[in-house]
């Protein structure tokens, strides 16, 4: 834990943990000889985790989503089970120390893996976060998605969680109207296969309570975090236009993916 904490306090150096991890396999290649190295943010419930996971698929690269550490972390009841499930049910951020040293692992595997590329999910989520990644790897784009907050707040509530498979799906079926300029969002439920009916899960964050602080922690520590790479010219927003139907070609469209899927399907 020594040296996590000197490199959150320190400007992040090729001795690092996190710089270690990333560079294990193939330090800085170009970017035209390696997979994509993309970034999601966006406030809780958007769909960074579905989006993200789709066109992991669709790359050939990892979703690796720091929601996921921390929850696997949670459920192994390894020592810092009780800490986390404290912080996580309470809606707070897990501090940089942490998620940095459970990044550093999961990338840590990805030669073992033979993984190239990511899409990482929920990371970064503080400026200090942002800053360390920076140092340590090229980031080639980061995708904004965003959803007006009454529409976030029904999709947490309406989430659910295959406790087996562990794919999400939501139950809620919205139908929200546009209000000061801003376009009505509909989005039909997305039920599950009926063999996960029977095991679907509540994430214990996604109370009222609980979502309406992690929204407030995202406007107040992580938007600031979206202007970082706006400076850079690497930030791409997108406005959800609805459901999986609407969004997703529209999507691939804005990140010029739009022939790609279908090229995929027909080499398969
Ligand atoms: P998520 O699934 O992305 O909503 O993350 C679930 C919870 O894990 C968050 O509410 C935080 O407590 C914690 N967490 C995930 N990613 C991070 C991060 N980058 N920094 C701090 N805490 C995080």
């Amino acid at each position: 834990m020594a040296a996590i904490t000197c490199l959150v306090k320190r400007t992040p150096s090729l001795s690092s943990p996190v710089a270690r991890a990333f560079f294990s396999t193939n330090s800085h290649p170009a970017r035209e000889d390696r997979n994509v190295q993309w970034v999601f943010l966006g406030s809780p419930g958007v769909g960074k985790g579905t989006y993200a996971s789709r066109l992991c698929t669709l790359l050939g690269v990892p979703h690796i989503a720091t929601g996921d550490l921390v929850r696997n972390e949670l459920s192994s009841n390894g020592p810092l089970s009780s800490q986390l499930s404290e912080i996580v049910n309470q809606g707070k951020l897990v501090s940089d120390e942490i998620i940095i040293n459970l990044l550093s692992k999961r990338l840590a595997a990805r030669e073992a893996n033979g993984e190239s590329g990511f899409i990482l999910d929920g990371f970064p989520r503080t400026m200090k976060q942002a800053e360390i990644l920076e140092g340590v790897t090229d980031i080639d784009l980061v995708v904004n998605l965003k959803l007006q907050e009454e529409v976030l707040l029904a999709k947490c509530l309406g989430r659910r969680i295959c406790s087996q498979c562990g794919k999400n799906f939501n139950v809620a079926s919205l139908n929200i109207k546009g209000e000061n300029g801003r376009p009505g969002v509909t989005m039909a439920p997305l039920f599950p296969p009926e063999h996960c009916m029977s095991k679907l899960i509540t994430r214990s964050d996604d109370t009222e309570v609980v979502i309406k602080e992690r929204l407030r922690i995202y406007n107040e520590t992580s938007r600031p975090v979206e202007e970082f790479y706006r400076s850079r010219g690497k930030l791409l927003e997108f406005d959800l236009p609805g459901g999986i139907p609407e969004s997703w070609p529209k999507l691939l469209h804005a990140l010029n993916l739009d022939d790609y899927e279908e090229k995929q399907s027909a080499a398969a």
